[in-house]
């Protein structure tokens, strides 16, 4: 009975020490207040942009998320802002700069984020041939792993897949539930495909979250108007009292062969 009481304990005081987490050289930090394993099993497609359902998360949470990297001249910003803030985000890595850039996703690795998959080179799969986009999809998960672990598998370690272009067509959304791969979309997004000020991004992203509330946020990594509001967006975050969440793999995720 002690025992049930102590993990109980455990389980209600653990995201608040998490929280409470120091993070070295900035007091007053963001920080990430929990971890959130993701389940394949349980969970296939979330993100309400394209999905009906999205992460079970409280009012002002938040996942971050960034697509198309590593790209030398803004990535290493981004890690260097995220760092300083001591949060956790998922990268939805194109194999082709994997390839190019292998020593950054590493880094990503090191320092603690998730490393999920967007293809080799950024097809809209929904129009190629069904073995085409397969191929195209498996081809980027090789080489990330190659890059990360050293290994060509099939089946990555971070079974999170997003679409490029947010085009997915039935098909694929069958196969990639059947390899037990979670597809992730999208609760808001800055819009940073288009041209504008890193602080019009800022207004804009802050502006939509306002609206939205909590969810998933999409990102660009490759963007230099997004690596260049970072700063202000993760401080304007805690200003208002927002909380991070860092998306993990569930341990106990199926493993296909
Ligand atoms: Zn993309």
């Amino acid at each position: 009975m002690i025992r049930f009481i102590a993990i109980l304990v455990a389980a209600v005081l653990l995201p608040w020490a998490a929280a409470a987490q120091p993070c070295p050289g900035n007091r007053q930090a963001l920080g990430t207040e929990r971890v959130l394993e993701v389940d394949a099993n349980s969970t296939r497609r979330v993100g309400r942009k394209q999905f009906p359902g999205t992460l079970p998360l409280s009012p002002k949470e938040l996942v971050l998320t960034f697509d198309d990297g590593p790209w030398p001249t803004t990535t290493p910003k981004v890690l260097d802002s995220l760092k300083r803030e001591c949060v956790k985000a998922t990268f939805f890595l194109l194999g082709r700069n994997v390839e190019a850039h292998p020593q950054i996703v590493r880094r990503e690795l090191a320092e603690g984020h998730s490393l999920g998959h967007h293809t080799f080179s950024h097809p809209l799969l929904r129009y190629m041939p069904l073995a085409k986009a397969r191929a195209e999809i498996y081809r980027g998960i090789a080489a990330d792993e190659f890059a990360l672990y050293g290994e060509r598998r099939s089946d990555p370690a971070a079974p999170f897949f997003r679409f490029p272009g947010f085009v997915p067509s039935p098909a694929l959304l069958g196969y990639l539930q059947d390899r037990g791969i979670v597809v992730f979309g999208a609760d808001v997004w800055a819009s940073d495909w288009l041209p504008m000020t890193p602080d019009q991004e800022l207004h804009l992203l802050l502006s939509r979250i306002e609206t939205v509330g909590r969810g998933i946020v999409l990102l660009h990594d490759t963007k230099a108007q997004t690596a260049h509001m970072l700063p202000a967006f993760l401080r304007a975050l805690k200003q208002r009292g927002y909380r991070i969440v860092h998306v993990v793999p569930s341990p106990s995720r199926r493993i296909v062969n």
